[in-house]
């Protein structure tokens, strides 16, 4: 079979992690007989810098001619003199515009950030070990096109006192497509789907709960049940073992994703999907563009590699593949191989100290490459 691929490496060290997950990709192509086929194009302040837009016309044809999208970051430094250009214009012209044209171009309204404790790096957890016995590996699935960050607002002076408001609107469609997504995510993994909201409180979330039960009667094999969402930010922390797939909606998904990451330790591990109603998604790293590593060689490549295993299992449905990526980055991890970011968290026998304080991006990828097949 033939997939369309679209590389958008972006900016910082976007290109150097982006060629080490394409490299994964070729080497699952070789092993499984699959043609993958790579188009790149210009995202961000690359983009910019070519062409005056952060998401030029030609990109957008591009990826909606591709089956899927891998992404690097974009974005730069705003007080670097070498990117400092990109924010002296209207915030519509700025590198991360090019992301959030994007989503809104292709209509991504269900974001997945998976947090999963690696054995190997249980050091980097920043819980008590005594919190965390068998480590942790959930999803978070955010709604992420509607909510409180899309509503109406407005500051205004009345009779000299300032106010401000912001609305949460949700339609059930909206809530539906997404509870779907969930519920999908939730029958490829351990059939359990958590919904959070704050249905004591909220309208919005009386009808996410309504709406989330109507779409459970139609997956009568996964265990649905529901949390408020202050109960399970502190859940997250006292037992995150206990979750595995999360549904929210954008401002909750937001908070909880970042929460999840932080107790993983390791930023740089961290893969993320952005989907719509196809099977289409853009596949990129949970972190950003890393504007003070880049070309240095020495980024973590992991997230971006695990961002290409989702891609295979999301959008190609190619399970068996994903679960190799996954494994090849498991494997590498136990044989003792670190990227500075990691370097002296669990190793086997200083390995880190040896390679004089981690191995390199490419080094990485390459490892992560031989480890499959
Ligand atoms: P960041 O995630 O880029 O970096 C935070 C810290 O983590 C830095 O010290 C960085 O060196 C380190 N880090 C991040 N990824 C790493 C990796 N793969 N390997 C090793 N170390 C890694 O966050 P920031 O500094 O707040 O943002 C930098 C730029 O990225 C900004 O322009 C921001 O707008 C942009 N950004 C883009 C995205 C995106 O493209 N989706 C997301 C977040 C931030």
């Amino acid at each position: 079979m033939e997939y369309q691929i679209a590389l958008l490496p972006g900016d910082g060290i976007g290109p150097e992690i982006v060629r080490e997950a394409k490299k994964v990709l070729e080497k699952i192509g070789n092993v499984y007989g699959h043609a993958f086929s790579f188009r790149e194009a210009l995202v961000g302040g690359a983009a910019i810098d070519a062409t005056g837009a952060p998401l030029p016309q030609e990109t957008l044809r591009i990826v909606r001619e591709s089956n899927a999208v891998l992404m690097g970051s974009v974005g730069g430094d705003a007080k670097n003199p070498a990117t400092a250009r990109w924010y002296q214009v209207d915030p519509k012209l700025r590198p991360e515009a090019g992301l959030l044209g994007l989503r809104k171009g292709l209509g991504l309204f269900a974001n997945l950030r998976p947090a999963y404790l690696y054995p190997q790096l249980a050091d980097a957890c920043p819980l008590k070990k005594e919190t965390v016995p068998g480590g942790f590996d959930m999803v978070i699935v955010r709604e992420l096109t509607g909510g409180l960050y899309f509503g109406e607002r407005g500051t205004q002076t009345v009779d000299g006192v300032r106010r401000a408001f912001d609305t949460c609107v949700y339609d059930e469609k909206e809530i539906r497509r997404v509870a779907v997504k969930a519920f999908d995510i939730a029958m490829k993994r351990g059939r359990k789907l958590l919904s959070v909201d704050k249905h004591n409180v909220l309208d919005t979330s009386r009808l996410w709960r309504q709406v989330v039960e109507e779409v459970g009667a139609d997956y009568p094999q996964v265990a649905l049940s529901h949390m408020y969402v202050d109960n399970c930010a502190m859940q997250l922390v006292h037992d995150p073992g206990a979750f595995d797939v999360v549904v929210t909606d954008n401002m909750f998904g937001d908070i909880l994703s970042d929460e999840a990451s932080m107790i993983t330790g390791s930023i740089g591990m961290l893969p993320s999907a952005s989907l719509n109603e196809t099977k289409f998604g853009v596949y990129e790293p949970s972190h950003g563009s890393a504007p003070d590593i880049a070309g240095k060689g020495i980024a973590n490549p992991i997230a971006t590699i695990l961002s290409a295993a989702l891609l295979l299992r999301y959008s190609l449905d190619l399970e068996e593949e994903a679960k190799a990526v996954e494994a090849a980055v498991e494997k590498a991890l136990e044989a003792g191989y670190r990227t500075a970011d990691i370097a002296g968290v669990g190793t086997v026998a200083g390995q880190a100290a040896a390679d004089g304080g981690g191995i390199s991006t490419g080094q990485m990828g390459d490892v992560i490459a031989g480890c499959i097949g």
